[in-house]
């Protein structure tokens, strides 16, 4: 089947083929990777080659750390504004969608917050003008959220802030294209749409913000605490973690981001295409110059023949296509590991349904 799910996603058959195949017996240590100490020498290598398969795919210069930490990404909705949020500064949000919008009400429990732009009052069907933010007095940071997984839109590019940490969820198109992520203060992923399996947080710290992190914090809230022990503090999740690094070497032999974009370019493109040659039968609910590659998101105009879509889709091994409830229709997620064939396999069935039923 192909899944089109939003995470946990699919991920690339050769990775699951050799985490089967090493399953039993982790590189001659006689056990699986699942049972072997956090502190023995062979997981320590995963960590630290995770770590810096991740810094050179993004090109991260020196000042940057990469963290495992558990609690999904949203845990670091309330755990970013823990560090940095103090009084007398505001936590800044450009809320693009759901998980932005949780993001700023998660920083609200901790101190003040401020919109500086929203695209709410279009169902968030877009980005909003970057070069015209309202940012607020004293902000702590900028928050934005780089591509919305419910809404299927995705940040083209990223805003110019120049003195205030710029900090990015980018938990549903990390690794999907080039980018310049020495822009930014911190960047986290939970792992399972483009990294992973679930149960790991990826986040990207610049030195400076695990220096200024907040010391009057229970440990496993603190980044200092994560970054001296170089995720080891506790037990971390380790299978995930060395499914990460088989994820990162995967993206690598395919030829690093610059791969990845054209890849993801096409994909989508087969899928955009079937929407906007179908004289309206399909509507993508994103602003063409703010689709996303990642998520790709459309209703039918009769929505009665949309359950009959899925239906007819899961038949033919398209699984996972029912959109979200706040946009309705359909989202076919098209993550880094999702084939080529999986995407035209779905375009063609696209304009058979079309043909068959206006
Ligand atoms: N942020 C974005 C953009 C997401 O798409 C999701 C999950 O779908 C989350 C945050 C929440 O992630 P987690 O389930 O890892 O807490």
């Amino acid at each position: 089947v192909y899944n089109f799910n939003p995470g946990p996603a699919t991920l690339p058959l050769s990775i699951l083929e050799k985490a089967q195949a090493e399953l039993l017996n982790y590189n001659n240590t006689g056990m699986s990777v699942m049972e072997i100490s956090h502190r023995s020498k062979e997981f320590e290598a995963i960590v630290s080659e995770a770590e810096n398969r991740l810094k050179s795919l993004l090109q991260l210069n020196d000042d940057y750390r990469v963290l495992f930490l558990q609690g999904g990404a949203t845990t670091q909705f309330s755990m970013i504004p823990m560090n940095y949020l103090k009084q007398g500064t505001q936590a800044n949000y450009i809320v693009t969608g759901s998980f932005a919008d949780k993001a700023c009400k998660e920083a609200a429990f901790i101190g003040e917050t401020h919109v500086a732009a929203s695209s709410k009052d279009a169902n968030h069907s877009y980005i909003p003008e970057l070069t015209s933010l309202n940012l607020s007095d004293n902000p702590a940071y900028v928050h934005i959220t780089s591509n919305n997984t419910i809404y299927g839109t995705q940040f083209k590019e990223f805003p110019e802030i120049n003195n205030v940490p710029l900090i990015a969820d980018m938990s549903s198109d990390l690794l999907c294209k080039p980018f310049d992520a020495n822009k930014f203060a911190l960047i986290y992923a939970g792992a399972q749409k483009n990294l992973g399996p679930s149960g790991v947080t990826i986040v990207i710290i610049r030195k400076d913000l695990i220096e200024a992190s907040n010391k009057d914090l229970p440990s496993m809230l603190r980044y200092d605490i994560m970054a001296e022990n170089n995720s080891l503090y506790n037990t971390p999740p380790s299978f995930s973690i060395y499914m990460v690094n088989l994820m990162l070497e995967w993206v690598i032999e395919q030829g690093g981001l610059i791969a990845m974009e054209k890849h993801n370019d096409e994909k989508a493109s087969y899928i955009y295409q079937a929407i906007d040659s179908s004289s309206g039968f399909y509507k993508g609910h994103s602003q063409p110059e703010f689709r996303s590659t990642m998520n790709v998101t459309f209703t039918i105009a009769n929505s009665e023949l949309e359950s009959k879509f899925i239906a007819e889709a899961a038949g033919k091994g398209l699984i996972g296509v029912k959109g979200h409830r706040s946009v309705g229709g359909m989202r076919t997620s098209i993550y880094n590991a999702m084939p080529k064939e999986g995407c035209l396999a779905l375009a063609e069935f696209m304009a058979e349904f079309q043909k068959n039923n206006q």
